[in-house]
């Protein structure tokens, strides 16, 4: 699959045959509603992220949503952001009732920059949301000590980062909630899902009771809740998945390591110090204004590319009313980031042809 002509997708999901018999045993068992599968791989993905107890939902957006929920933020809080992530990032703090405050990122690992982060926080701030994104996780060890002092929640969006770990701690197991997304083109999926960790029980429990109408025992409900369930056909395809994870994993890392010695010219992906990338994304940057050239050179040669993200939240329209702060980094990245096929089920005939592609279409002016 590496001859020349063929085209490379950006991303490219798997549905193997091992998630479509479990979907079908799922069907034909009749148990299809937050069931078995649920719960067996509610206990599984505990093992990703140190034993820590897991609440299934319907979304990663589900996810970061009910976790601000059960911690009692919303309207008249404040939860600090950055403003370089998807939408969603800031749309469940919105959706919570509560207001988002952008701060800046490092360029080298495009996460929050603690700094920033320090400097956004006031007195209405309830908690900090920071995003591992791309799959590397954002400075933990910095972001921690400064919420404690400051008596913050933090809710990791982990949405890209499922394998993550700074100092061999994995991401979803620093803060009080941890947040995964299983779409598709995410590093694992269940169709659509998500999954909360946390190491508190009674926040687990107000989880579960969110997620279901705020009931535990039938039709005795306790709190106002959603319905934010997973099914158990979602259920069974995302155990599928969680088996091949590792393998999967440790290929997006050869591959990284592929693509870091073939690419010349162009700054490649960083990797902060004890950190443990998992390459959701493999970016590089494009500098001068020439990265949409080089996206449609590459198109041209059948070689898929995204751009993660082309506008700032903070400058999307339910947001452009918030005044945030200069925010340059976050611009430059906007203007410079491009995204390269990194998946597990690339050859490597396709990745050498990808870092080949892009250090002559980067050189190019
Ligand atoms: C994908 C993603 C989400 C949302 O996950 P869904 O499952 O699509 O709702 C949230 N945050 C980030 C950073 C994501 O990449």
């Amino acid at each position: 699959m590496s001859g020349s002509h063929l085209s490379i997708p950006a991303a490219r999901p798997v549905i193997g045959e091992a998630e479509i018999e479990a979907a079908v045993r799922v069907l034909r068992s009749g148990h299809v509603i937050q069931g078995p599968e649920v719960a067996a791989f509610e206990e599984e993905f505990s093992e990703l992220v140190a034993e820590r107890t897991c609440v299934a939902v319907n979304s990663g957006t589900s996810a970061l949503h009910l976790s601000l929920m059960a911690l009692g933020i919303g309207r008249g809080d404040e939860v600090v952001v950055p403003s370089f992530s998807f939408a969603a990032t800031a749309n469940a703090v919105r959706l919570a009732g509560a207001e988002p405050v952008f701060a800046d990122i490092t360029p080298d690992t495009y996460c929050l920059d603690p700094d920033a982060v320090a400097a956004a926080i006031g007195p209405r701030t309830a908690a900090l949301m920071p995003v591992h994104l791309y799959g590397h996780p954002a400075p933990m060890d910095r972001l921690m000590p400064l919420a404690a002092r400051q008596g913050l929640a933090v809710i990791e969006d982990a949405c890209q980062a499922h394998g993550a770990a700074l100092h061999g701690r994995p991401v979803g197991s620093f803060g009080q909630a941890g947040c995964f997304s299983f779409y598709p083109t995410k590093n694992m999926h269940a169709l659509e899902g998500g999954m909360i960790t946390t190491d508190d029980p009674q926040l687990a429990r107000t989880l579960r009771l969110l997620r279901n109408q705020g009931m535990e025992q039938r039709y005795e409900n306790e709190i106002v809740g959603a319905n934010m369930r997973m099914t158990d056909v979602a259920a069974a395809v995302g155990r599928e998945q969680l088996r091949q994870l590792p393998a999967w994993t440790e290929q997006r890392r050869a591959n990284a390591k592929v693509l870091d010695s073939g690419i010349e010219g162009l700054p490649v992906p960083q990797v902060a110090d004890g950190a443990r990338h998992v390459y959701h994304q493999y970016t590089v940057a494009v500098p001068d204004g020439r990265r949409d050239a080089v996206q449609r050179e590459l198109a041209g040669q059948g070689i898929g590319s995204a751009v993660y993200y082309p506008t700032p939240i903070h400058r999307l329209r339910p947001y452009q009313d918030l005044s945030a702060p200069p925010l340059p980094e976050t611009e430059r990245a906007c203007a410079e980031v491009l995204s390269l096929p990194v998946h597990p089920t690339l050859g490597q005939g396709e990745l050498e042809r990808i870092a080949r592609a892009v250090t002559v279409a980067g050189g190019l002016r």
